[in-house]
């Protein structure tokens, strides 16, 4: 959906999306498996630039929530992640920012992007979103045991003959201050 500049001069629009498994591209390793549902709002923001110039600024304000397949990040096995969020956006036209000192930003808080042409699409927005709410390291369950690092078996299935155990340094930590409380 494109929230088209042409729109917003005659008034706001508002948004309510379902956006198919499909139709954004979150790269290889990360699949959605349920629709993305997002319902927001988006409106024209003036901004002034030095005397004279106004720009247009879009602003869109939103939340979303989908279903997201990818892999732990131990063991490679695939998860399923629940993501959702909220976002408060200012898309400012591309290029109107070139030497400029002297500006008022009616928005403080709202993060600035940019945008060329005729608007914003929401797809685009919403693929941003979705990526800054996703789990850096997403873990199948907390004690994941990952794969052995000299034959690559999966640890929580098996175990294998390697000679050295595959030992996390976190869990050695906690061992160590385990040990010096009981002593
Ligand atoms: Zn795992
Ligand atoms: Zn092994």
């Amino acid at each position: 959906m494109l929230i088209s500049l042409h729109e917003l001069e005659q008034h706001r629009v508002d948004f309510q999306e379902e956006i198919g498994a499909d139709v954004i591209d979150f790269g290889e390793d990360i699949h959605q498996v349920q629709p993305l549902r997002s319902s927001g709002h988006a409106d024209l923001v003036e901004e002034r630039q030095g005397r004279r110039e106004r720009i247009q600024d879009i602003r869109v304000v939103g939340d979303f929530s989908t279903r997201l397949e990818m892999n732990c990040a131990r063991c490679l096995e695939p998860i399923l992640r629940d993501v959702t969020g909220d976002f408060d956006l200012l898309y400012r036209p591309r290029g109107a920012d070139s030497g400029v000192k002297d500006r008022t930003v009616p928005h403080d808080e709202a993060e600035v992007s940019y945008y060329t042409g005729d608007g914003v699409l929401l797809e685009d927005v919403l693929r941003e979103q979705v990526l800054l709410a996703m789990p850096l390291k997403a873990v199948c369950r907390e004690d994941c045991r990952g794969l052995c690092p000299h034959c690559g078996r999966n640890l929580n299935i098996e175990q294998c003959n390697c000679s050295e155990p595959l030992r996390e340094p976190r869990w050695s930590a906690l061992k160590e201050i385990k040990d010096k409380l009981q002593s």
